[in-house]
C-alpha cells in the first residue's frame, strides 16, 4: 500500500515540488513532467480521431519526451540527423518516423535510410531528384505552401511549393521513378485559428484526387503538420473546438487516404516550466531589478524566436507588491525578460518561475557569456519517476 501511494503520479509544477526539485537539481533548471506530455497528446487524440500524430522533436527534442510518445504508441516527426540519431539512440523504429526537413544534404537522407527511415518531405525537382540513389527504399510526400501571413511564424514562405506547383512536381517524382506517398503541408505554429488548416485540407483534397487520376503514385497520405495553438500569457481556443472545422474538412477525404499531423508546441509546450533564481538584485530609477540565472540568451529565447510570452510569477508571494523588472544573467542589454511586472521584493535565491515554457524555450537557449543552458529534468516517466536528469547528445 505505501509502495503503492509513493508510486503515484505528483504534480512538480507545485511550489513545494518546485522548490524540492531546484534543491536537488539546481537551478537553472527546466522541469518536463511527462504526465503532462501524455496529457496533451491524448487530449489531441481525442480532437484529432483517426488521424496519426508525428511528435515534431524540433521544441524540445528531449528523450523522456520522445519516450513517452512512444510508450503512447504515437509516431516521430524528425529533420535533421542530430533527431535521427536521438530516436535511434532510444532504440525507436525507423517506421514510425517520418523525415520533414525539405532541405537535406545526401549525408541526412543516408543516416535516415540506414535508421529505417521510410517517408520523407520534399518541395522541388532538385531535392526530387536527391531520392533517385535510394530508389525504392524511400518514398515522398510532397510539401505544398499555404501562406498565412496572420500565424506567429508563417513557415509557408519559407518551405513548400505553390499548389499550382504540385501536379508537375508530382509528375517529376513519377518520371524518376519516386513513389509519391502523398501530400503534407504545415501553416505554421502557433495558429490564430483554424482557417489555414481546413483551406489547406480542401485544396490537398483536390490535388490527391487529381494526382491520384493521373496515377502519379499511391498518393494516399495527408500530412496536415503542426500549429496546434496552446494558452501562453494570451488564452487560445480550446483544442476540441479549435480542431472541430478539421475534423469537418477531414471527414471529406476518401476513405483511403490516410491523415497524419506533426504537433510539437501543442504536446511540448505546457508540459514544462522554467525555474531561474534571482543572482542579485539593484533599485534604479524607482524599480528594483532582478538578475537571474536564465535569460532571453537562455530558456526565455522564445521570447526573441517564438514571440511568446510566458506567465511569469515569483515563488514568494508574500509582501508589498512594487514595479519590478525581470533580466537575464549576460552583460547585454537586450537581455530582459520583463518590465513592468508588480512583485514582493525578492532576495537572492528566490525562485521565478514560467509557465508554458516547453516548447522552443531550451531548445533554442545558447551559452552566450558561458551561462550554462538550464538543466532538464523530467519527471513522471515511470511510476516513482521524480526527477531524471539525460543528456541530450546530437
Ligand atoms: C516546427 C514544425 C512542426 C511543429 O510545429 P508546431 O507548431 O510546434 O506544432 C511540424 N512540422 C514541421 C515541418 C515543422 O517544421
Amino acid at each position: 500500500m505505501a509502495a503503492a501511494r509513493k508510486a503515484k503520479v505528483f504534480d512538480p509544477f507545485e511550489r513545494r515540488e518546485i522548490k524540492k526539485l531546484v534543491a536537488e537539481f539546481g537551478s537553472p533548471l527546466l522541469i518536463v513532467d511527462c504526465e503532462r506530455i501524455r496529457r496533451q497528446y491524448r487530449q489531441l487524440r481525442r480532437a484529432l480521431p483517426r488521424v496519426d500524430l508525428h511528435y515534431a522533436l524540433k521544441p524540445l527534442p528531449h528523450p523522456a519526451v520522445v519516450s513517452t510518445i512512444v510508450e503512447e504508441g504515437g509516431f516521430l516527426d524528425l529533420a535533421t540527423t542530430g533527431e535521427v540519431e536521438l530516436v535511434a539512440r532510444l532504440g525507436v523504429d525507423g517506421e514510425r518516423c517520418i523525415h520533414t526537413h525539405p532541405i537535406k544534404r545526401d549525408a541526412d537522407i543516408r543516416a535516415a535510410v540506414a535508421r529505417g527511415v521510410r517517408v520523407f518531405v520534399a518541395d522541388n525537382p532538385d531535392e526530387l531528384r536527391k531520392f533517385v540513389p535510394y530508389g525504392d527504399r524511400v518514398e515522398v510526400l510532397l510539401r505544398v505552401s499555404y501562406r498565412s501571413p496572420g500565424a506567429v511564424s508563417d513557415l509557408s514562405r519559407k518551405f513548400g511549393c505553390d499548389p499550382e506547383q504540385l501536379l508537375p512536381l508530382a509528375r517529376r517524382a513519377h518520371d524518376l521513378g519516386i513513389t509519391v506517398r502523398g501530400l503534407s503541408f504545415h501553416v505554421g505554429s502557433q495558429a490564430p485559428d483554424p482557417g489555414k488548416h481546413v483551406e489547406a485540407i480542401e485544396s490537398c483534397r483536390r490535388l490527391l484526387a487529381a494526382a491520384a487520376r493521373e496515377k502519379l503514385g499511391p498518393c494516399d497520405t495527408l500530412d496536415i503538420g503542426g500549429g496546434f495553438p496552446i494558452d501562453y500569457s494570451q488564452r487560445a481556443p480550446e483544442i476540441g473546438y479549435f480542431c472541430a472545422p478539421i475534423r469537418a474538412a477531414l471527414a471529406e477525404l476518401p476513405k483511403r487516404v490516410r491523415v497524419i499531423a506533426e504537433p510539437g508546441r501543442y504536446i511540448a509546450g505546457p508540459a514544462a516550466i522554467g525555474v531561474a533564481s534571482v543572482m542579485g538584485r539593484a533599485r534604479r530609477e524607482n524599480r528594483w531589478w532582478y538578475y537571474l540565472d536564465d535569460g532571453l540568451y537562455g530558456s526565455f529565447s522564445g521570447q526573441l524566436f517564438d514571440h511568446a510570452h510566458y506567465p511569469l510569477e515569483s515563488l514568494r508571494n508574500r509582501g508589498k507588491r512594487e514595479p519590478s523588472v525581470l533580466a537575464g544573467p549576460t552583460c547585454d542589454s537586450i537581455d530582459v525578460i520583463a518590465e513592468n511586472l508588480t512583485l514582493p521584493q525578492l532576495e537572492v535565491g528566490d525562485l521565478i518561475v514560467g509557465r508554458a515554457m516547453g516548447a522552443y524555450t531550451w531548445a533554442s537557449a545558447s551559452e552566450f557569456n558561458f551561462f550554462p543552458r538550464a538543466t532538464v529534468v523530467s519527471v513522471n516517466q515511470k511510476p516513482g519517476d521524480r526527477g531524471t536528469v539525460l543528456k541530450v547528445e546530437y
